[in-house]
């Protein structure tokens, strides 16, 4: 299946490593033009710079804090300056810390809400007018299965990124009008540096070796393994492009199967 992004650009938020930069070099494998944006400029230059050599499409790094709206401004401004256009947008930042109810005070929920949400709303603002003069506009934002399936312990997650959802679901009928989809991809566990990360901390404090963890977690998911981030780009990427021309308010599940709910 041709995609159609051959020609038509993308700008992807926190895209030096990880979901973002899986997604990434989906969008620019399959042709198009594509800004990756990082806080650290170094880390989206070498992505950016991989992400050509692999694909062979022009690439741009952009320095993006997705907390600060001019940080935002600039990455669309330079995006369209650069490429001339915009026509899918791929939000994603990290995620908000761990923490139980009774250890978050104010400060925690309102670092939260702007990392997740408020990165989300200010992006999509700043894109849309050049989105709405694209023929395929889409945006895509990455969430968590922690929208349908709640995970104990990350209610900053869980609440936040249900926030997002009902942004994109809202927006998805108030923007269709103008030819504008909108999704979410909620990832599982997806094997990236930073769920590595997570494994190795938590088979340190139980002083068990990383694999036992990662196994026992494999476990739990019915493929009986996790996702691999090019598995998680691709859903990203067809979101993304103009070959999904009717999926628009929706969410899709990349997690093997492990979210244990029927809608
Ligand atoms: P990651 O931590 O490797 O990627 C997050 C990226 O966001 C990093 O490059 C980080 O530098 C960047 N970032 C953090 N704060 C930022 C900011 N203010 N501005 C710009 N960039 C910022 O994690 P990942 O595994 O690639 O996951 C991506 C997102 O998906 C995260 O929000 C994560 O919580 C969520 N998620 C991932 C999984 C998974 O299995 N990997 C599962 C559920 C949810």
């Amino acid at each position: 299946m041709d995609l159609g992004l051959k020609g038509r650009t993308a700008l992807v938020l926190a895209a030096s490593r990880g979901l973002g930069k899986a997604a990434a070099l989906c969008l620019s494998q399959e042709g198009a033009m594509v800004a990756v944006a990082s806080r650290s400029e170094e880390a989206a230059s070498a992505a950016a710079r991989s992400m050509e050599q692999i694909s062979g499409n022009r690439t741009l790094a952009v320095k993006a804090d997705v907390t600060r709206p001019e940080d935002i401004r600039q990455a669309v401004a330079r995006t369209v300056a650069e490429f001339g256009r915009l026509d899918t947008l791929v939000i994603n930042a990290g995620g908000p810390p761990a923490g139980l109810f009774t250890e978050l005070d104010d400060a925690a929920w309102q670092q939260a809400f702007e990392l997740n949400l408020m990165s989300a709303v200010r992006s999509i603002r700043e894109a849309l007018p050049h989105l709405k003069k694209s023929d395929a506009p889409r945006v895509v934002a990455i969430t968590s299965t922690s929208v349908r399936q709640p995970i104990s312990g990350l209610i900053l997650s869980n609440s936040v990124r249900a926030g997002v959802v009902g942004l994109i679901k809202t927006l998805s009928f108030e923007l269709a009008p103008d030819g504008v989809l909108l999704n979410c991809v909620a990832p599982g566990r997806i094997d990236t540096d930073r769920v590595r990360e997570l494994d190795e901390g938590r088979a340190q404090r139980a002083g068990r070796p990383a694999s036992e963890i990662r196994s026992e977690n494999a476990q739990q998911i019915p493929l009986g393994r996790y996702g691999d981030p090019a598995e998680f780009g691709r859903a990203v990427c067809f979101l993304g492009s103009p070959a999904n021309s009717y999926i628009t308010g929706t969410t899709a599940y990349v997690d093997g199967g492990s979210t244990r709910s029927v809608i």
